[in-house]
This record gives C-alpha cells, structure tokens and sequence, in this order.
C-alpha cells in the first residue's frame, strides 16, 4: 500500500524496502463532506471573511486611536454594530473570525453572538492561536503559541457553535529571514493546529503572514512566499490535512512598505497569483487574503486585480479582512452610540466593495471616511 522510499541507497541503483507509513484514515467520509461543505459556504461566490478577533489588547490600540474606552461592553457594543449591520451585507460576507470573549457575549436581547450569527447565515469562526513567542537563536524570528490544550478547546468551541478556526503565523523579510527555521516550525505549527481543527470537524484557516515591513522589492517578496507556501503545504501533507478541508490565509504578494518602487495593481496581482498557482493545490477551496495595513481602497483594489489577472485560477480569492473592512467604520463610530448607524453603513460600503473585488467586478470609487488611509503598523500584533 506504501510507498517505497529510496533510502541510503538512492541514487545507487539499490531498492531500499523502507515503506513510508500508511494514512490510516482520521476522518470519515461524512467528516469530509462537513468540512468541505463548510469551507464552501464561507467562500461561494461574492462571499468573504469578517476578521473581528482582535484581541483584547489589539482593539486596546484600534479604540485608542478613535478615542473609545476599552471597556468588555465597548468591546461588545463595537461587535455587535458590525454583526447587526443590515442585509445589505447578506451576499458579501461568508462567515466572522470572533476572539474568545466574543464568542461568549450576547446582543441586547440576550442572544449568544455565534447563534445570532449563524441566523443570519454567516458561519463562526473563533481564533485559537495564542500568539507570538521569540524563536531563540533567530534575528527576531518568531513561532505562534496555543497548541497545548487545544484539542480540548477545539471539542468545546465546536459546542458553542465554532465551525472555523484561525491561527496566524507570522514570517519577517530581511536580508537574513525568513530563516530555514522559522519557515519549517511555522509550517509545522500551522500543519497541526490544522490536523487537531479537523479531528473536531473545524476548517482550519491556516495562515501564515509574512510581513510588509523591510524596503524589499516585490520579487524578493514572491520569492519568500512561494518558499513558505511551498513548506505549508509539504508540511499540511505531512500531517495528513484534508486540504478540501481548509481555507489559506496569506499576504498578498507586495513590496515591503518602505521600499521606494512602487508597483501597479496589476504587477502586484500577477506576482500574488503566480505565487499562489506554483505553491497553492487546487484542492484548497478557498484563499482569503489579509488586508496586512493596506488602505481599505487598496485592499479592495488589489483584490479585483488579481480576481481579474488573466492566470488560470482554481480557487476562490477573497477577502479575510480585519483593518480594511473596520477603519471607516471605526472611525465613524468613535466609542458613540449616536454613531451606531454611521458606522454600520461604512461597514457595509466596504463589505460591498470586497464583494464586488472578489468577483473581479469592482470599480474603485474612494468614498469611505478612512478609504484611502494606510493602515500599516510596523511589526503589527494581531
Ligand atoms: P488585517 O486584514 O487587518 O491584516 O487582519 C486580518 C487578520 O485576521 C490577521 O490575522
């Protein structure tokens, strides 16, 4: 049933008889079926990702900035103006990555958000990572915590009505990084929270970040790329992932935000997508980028481009955006309940917009209050 492995006698011409181990199956057929079926709803067509995950310490900095206190009812009021945003947004948006908290409070009625959620039609998704830790030895090089306990976490969120999960990774271009080492034990760090997702009928939405900060170019930037998403991939099979199973989250293919060329839409989606075809395999349903400190018009703009970058494409290419689908509408809202509404309809401008992109049918308009503002944070925490 194996594979036989050349072993030390590769290339001598000797069959070696080491037989690779058998998979032996983890998930039923039925376990499949669920897990691609709920890959697909969050991703069919004009649909995309809600990052509001944000954890405690992240919305800390977003509040600040729009003068609101950070309080776990802000906290709460905040979410629930974006989970409660008219219909308009019903075809736009697939499913809402929460943080922990979020997943436990209520709208004012008294209904769990993931059950007002899911009313509504939009699927769950939870954050499970625990962020980021020094990789010793590394020039600042980091792996992402949140493995031990996770298969139990994972059993319980799935009761509260999880059916997505999201866990990020982040990689850094310099001239010395990504290292071999950060580039395998993320890959392997994603490859099993992504196998421990599953066995509890999760998607996991793996993601592995590679920052924009640097002056480099945007070649150097698809090269880094395609080498992490090739070990992704190499490790999700290792581990036995269903890939039919998942969703990838990755940057787009940019140059470092300090680097003084600057490429055109369509340079980057051609340098995004090509990247993706030669790493990427056709059986992932889904790819829903990050908006990583792009505008919310330029994430919106990027996104159409390589929605129409004339490349064969096997995947469904979204949106699973946090700062370009909540800058506007932050802003608007200001930490006041008289902004409610205001805050909603810049909400659902930009959820249109990344619909429209997504389908490659977006024409630019540049109408949102934060619109055109970067939003990039150097070395930016989730
Ligand atoms: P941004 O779109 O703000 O980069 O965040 C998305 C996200 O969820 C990062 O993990």
């Amino acid at each position: 049933d194996g594979f036989i492995e050349p072993g030390p006698a590769a290339g001598t011409g000797v069959v070696c008889s080491r037989v690779m181990p058998h998979a032996y199956p983890f998930l039923t057929p039925e376990q499949k079926k669920e897990l691609s079926d709920i890959a697909q709803r969050i991703v069919v067509s004009g649909k995309g990702i809600l990052a509001a995950d944000e954890s405690t310490g992240s919305v800390a900095k977003r509040f600040q900035s729009v003068n609101a206190e950070n309080t776990e009812e802000n906290r709460r009021l905040y979410r629930q103006l974006l989970f409660t945003a008219d219909d308009r947004v019903n075809p736009c948006i697939g499913g809402a990555i929460l943080f922990h908290e979020t997943m436990y409070q209520k709208t004012d009625d008294g209904k769990p958000f993931p059950q007002h959620l899911k009313e509504r039609g939009w699927v769950v998704g939870i954050k499970v990572d625990k962020g980021v830790v020094p990789l010793a030895g590394t020039n600042g090089e980091t792996t992402t915590q949140g493995l031990d306990g996770l298969y139990e976490r994972c059993a319980q969120y799935k009761k509260d009505g999880a059916d997505f999960a999201k866990w990020r990774c982040v990689l850094k271009i310099t001239p010395t990084t990504p290292s071999r080492l950060a580039i395998i034990e993320n890959a392997n760090v994603l490859a099993r929270y992504a196998s421990i997702c599953q066995m509890h009928g999760i998607v996991p939405i793996v993601e592995p970040e590679i920052l924009p900060d640097g002056d480099h170019d945007l070649k150097r930037c698809q090269y880094v790329t395609e080498k992490v998403l090739a070990a992704v991939y190499k490790a999700l099979s290792d581990h036995h992932v269903y890939l039919e199973g998942t969703l990838l989250k990755p940057n787009m293919v940019t140059a470092g935000h300090s680097c003084s060329h600057k490429y055109s839409n369509q340079e980057i989606a051609m340098a995004t997508v090509t990247a993706l075809r030669r790493t990427v395999p056709p059986a992932v349903p889904g790819i829903t980028f990050l908006s990583g400190g792009q505008s919310e018009e330029e994430a919106s703009v990027n996104l159409n481009a390589i929605n129409t970058c004339p490349l064969h494409k096997p995947w469904a290419l979204t949106f699973s955006y946090g700062r370009a689908l909540q800058a506007s509408a932050l802003k608007a809202w200001g930490g006041k309940k008289e902004n409610g509404k205001a805050c909603q309809e810049e909400f659902v401008k930009r959820a249109l917009a990344n619909s429209q992109a997504c389908q490659g049918k977006y024409v630019s308009s540049g109408s949102s209050a934060a619109g055109g503002e970067s939003l990039y944070v150097a070395n930016h925490a989730y």
